[in-house]
């Protein structure tokens, strides 16, 4: 197994945390008569029993298509309770400061400022580049958490995973790599967890797999952090149809393969559509399920598009992201209508 975790890492009460332990985790199953929780027996929508609070099932499963053991696994009601989880087991509020890339994913500044921990921006390089060195630089003794995202929202595009390499050494607490969209660039470090054991990974069922509405997140990590984060989540933190539909899902692979190959395919296209469109003025490079477009008038854009039905993500009150609009990869027709609209805004 990994190499150790270091236990200082981890928040002094969480660490002295006697978990709580729900009916469900003490028994293995199996049984045959279920009176342990004070449950309904009356069963006809099939949810009168509580989930299994560690997600056996779902956990194997999800082993099996990402090549994780289950102990480095934890299941949560979307990446969102990963991310907030991180903060409650690592971070001392009003002590500890934590660091990420600007621009990116704006909960790990909300998360950060719920949980009462100091959040340091460091702007990215011009063209988006990872400021590997002054992410260092930003990182001092009460450092417990670097987040960066690959490929990076919203920006779109991956960093090298030489870089995140580094990072995942040099950084003084942990390394969190938000890989949302890693199934759209083909990238990983999840292949490496297991050299790293200050490392995260988070992925989710919202994009690629297709269950935004289900509500659930992954987070990959050293077995110490994920039964960390187990003691402090709710109890049946991921509901019974959710786990239900995940195992779906897992069991339908193909599928998700070919809905991302499709939405690659369309990313290229629309990019190519729009780098000749004269509103547009840049398209950026995208790895993921979305372009970061430039205009002359983000507003105006934006309430052309409204107008015609089409809602997009403003993204122009973002350091560097001036003027932008970030415009999610649809279904073919989705993305025509977009590309009509956008050429005829140009009268
Ligand atoms: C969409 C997204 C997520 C997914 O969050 P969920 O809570 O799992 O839906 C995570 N990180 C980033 C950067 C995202 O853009």
């Amino acid at each position: 197994m990994p190499s150790e975790f270091p236990q200082s890492l981890v928040r002094p009460a969480i660490r002295a945390l006697a978990p709580y332990s729900t009916a469900r985790d003490e028994s293995e199953g199996g049984y045959d008569v279920y009176l342990d929780a004070n449950e309904s027996p009356y069963g006809a929508s099939g949810l009168n029993r509580y989930p299994d609070p560690r997600w056996r099932s779902l956990r194997a499963a999800v082993g099996r298509q990402f090549d994780a053991a289950p102990e480095q696994i934890f299941l949560g009601n979307g990446s969102d309770e990963a991310i907030d989880l991180l903060y409650r087991v690592l971070c001392t509020p009003g002590r500890s400061n934590t660091v990420s890339i600007a621009p990116t994913y704006g909960m790990y500044g909300v998360a950060a400022a719920i949980n009462g921990v100091e959040m340091r921006e460091v702007p990215l390089k011009p063209g988006f580049g990872l400021p590997a060195d002054d992410i260092l630089q930003a990182c001092d003794a009460q450092t417990a958490i670097v987040w960066v995202c690959s490929p990076n929202n919203p920006t779109g595009n991956a960093f090298p995973l030489d870089q995140l390499r580094r990072l995942a050494e040099a950084v003084p607490g942990i390394l969190v790599v938000d890989e949302a969209y890693a199934d759209f660039s083909g990238q990983s470090l999840l292949p490496e967890l297991v050299r790293f054991p200050r490392l995260v990974v988070l992925r989710t069922f919202s994009k690629a797999w297709g269950l935004a509405g289900a509500r659930l997140g992954m987070a990959f990590a050293h077995p110490d952090l994920v039964e960390y984060m187990c003691r402090v989540k709710y109890p049946y933190n991921v509901n019974l149809l959710t786990q239900r539909a995940a195992m779906q899902a897992l069991g339908e692979p193909d599928r998700v393969r070919r809905e991302v190959a499709l939405t690659v395919s369309e990313r290229r296209r629309v990019a190519e559509a729009l780098q000749s469109n004269l509103e547009i003025l840049d398209v950026y490079p995208s790895d993921a399920n979305f372009l970061l477009v430039r205009v002359a008038d983000a507003a105006a854009t934006y309430r052309s598009l409204a107008g015609k039905g089409i809602i997009v993500r403003r993204r122009d009150n973002l350091p560097m992201c001036q003027g932008c609009l970030r415009l999610s990869i649809g279904t073919p027709e989705e993305n025509n209508k977009l590309l009509q609209a956008l050429t005829t805004t140009q009268q």
